[in-house]
């Protein structure tokens, strides 16, 4: 095992800490563009609270209101130019990944005199890589993408029907503010999928990596059996603070890259659920919990030990052997039983996906992402007949 990690972003985690946003955001710049979704944080007193902190603090602001979920490139734009017009400094989404993600985008594209699209990798021949951008702030408003803590961003352009992602060391957010106390206002099925999303960038790790990493290996147990367990409470009651904190926590460390550090991960599950998302805009953990475990099934054919590991340590499925194929694929049914129980769809057909464009998603998936061989990277990688395979599994 070999590897590096560095994380330069300065976590302030707990109940709370939305009152140091004007403190933090004060040391880091002068006026700040706020950024938020459809308004749930206006409703919630969220936004009204950042605010008062910032007036506080004595710094301006301007706001980008109206952050899709499935953030779209015309509002990233939107917000780039409203930051420039304003002469924004520094960059605070208020809100859900989607909020954070396009944030993002658009703290780099104020550098950008080109086409904030251009950043996205879409399978273009020549992306543009962005190396500057405003610093950001992060402030979750619901526990599910990580992107509070990580260097990634995924736009949609509902021109093209394309759903992609750019990762650059320069979007890594300069603070997250993450006070759990935001998240309680959640409702229960957006709850669920940020419960979903959280593990699925868990499992994308561990099951896609042929390094021995056992260390990383508990590390994935632990978190994933966490946001089970405090997933499910959250749900019950969504003003148990207790089962928020630790589900925020888990989203946290499930892609802020520790839990991935050493290990050669791969993304297909997410690749595909990009593709599918792109076509009929739905809810980005919904579309994972209808192809995880549909993949699952596929990919323990060949990598039966690991899901044997899984199956055992999650859900203490008893087997014969490593490669006991029929244990493997025990932990996989419970694993959807769980996603089922908690409230998230596990067909294509209960978010109204037939199988008509089916070949369309897996020829798309593989013109953005392939290997060497024209693959989607992953253990195993997967032709287009794969894909297919498990889209039409999924239905
Ligand atoms: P989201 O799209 O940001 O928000 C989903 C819904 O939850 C919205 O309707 C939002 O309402 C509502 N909401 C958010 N906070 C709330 C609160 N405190 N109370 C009540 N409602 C609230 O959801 P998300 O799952 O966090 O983000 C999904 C996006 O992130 C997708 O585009 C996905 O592809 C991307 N993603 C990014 C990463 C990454 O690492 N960057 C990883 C995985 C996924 P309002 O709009 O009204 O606020
Ligand atoms: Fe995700």
């Amino acid at each position: 095992m070999k590897f590096e990690y560095q994380n330069p972003t300065r976590l302030v985690f707990g109940a709370g800490s939305l009152n140091q946003l004007g403190e933090i955001a004060g040391e880091l710049g002068k006026k700040a563009l706020i950024v938020t979704g459809g308004g749930s944080v206006k409703k919630n007193g969220t936004f009204d609270k950042a605010v008062s902190s910032l007036k506080a603090a004595g710094v301006a602001m301007a706001e980008c209101s109206g952050v899709e979920p499935n953030p779209r490139i015309a509002t990233v734009r939107r917000g780039a130019e409203i930051a420039r017009k304003e002469g924004c400094d520094i960059i605070i989404a208020l809100g859900g990944g989607s909020a954070m993600d396009a944030s993002k985008v658009m703290a780099a594209a104020v550098y950008y005199d080109g086409d904030p699209w251009d950043m996205i990798f879409h399978g273009q021949p020549d992306p543009y890589f962005p190396t500057k951008a405003l610093p950001i702030i992060t402030v979750p408003t619901l526990a599910a993408t990580g992107s509070e803590m990580n260097c990634g961003a995924v736009i949609t352009n509902e021109e093209s029907s394309e759903k992609s992602f750019v990762q650059a060391p320069c979007l890594f957010p300069s603070v997250a503010i993450v006070d759990p106390e935001l998240t309680v206002s959640v409702p229960k099925d957006q709850t669920a999928y940020g419960v979903c999303d959280i593990i699925t960038h868990i499992t994308e790790g561990y099951f896609n990596s042929a390094d021995n990493a056992p260390v990383q290996d508990r590390f994935a147990e632990g978190a994933i059996l966490t946001a089970m367990e405090c997933g499910q409470k959250a749900i019950a009651d969504g003003t148990d603070l207790d089962a928020r904190t630790h589900v925020q926590y888990a989203s946290i460390v499930a892609l802020n890259g520790w839990i991935q550090s050493g290990i050669s991960a791969g993304f297909p599950v997410h690749m595909i659920e990009h593709t599918v998302s792109a076509f009929h805009d739905v809810t980005h953990a919904a579309g994972l919990a209808v192809i995880n475990p549909a993949w699952m099934r596929f990919a323990a054919k060949s990598n039966t030990a690991k899901f044997v590991q899984f199956g055992e340590r999650i859900f203490g499925v008893k087997a014969k052997g490593a490669d006991d194929l029929d244990a493997a694929m025990e932990g996989i049914d419970r694993f959807e039983e769980f996603l089922k129980s908690i409230g998230c769809p596990t067909r294509f057909s209960e978010l109204g996906i037939d199988e008509k464009l089916i070949e369309k998603y897996a020829q798309e998936t593989l013109r953005i992402i392939y290997d060497e061989d024209g693959n989607l990277p992953g253990l195993p990688p997967m032709s287009e007949a794969d894909i297919i395979g498990v889209l039409r599994a999924a239905l």
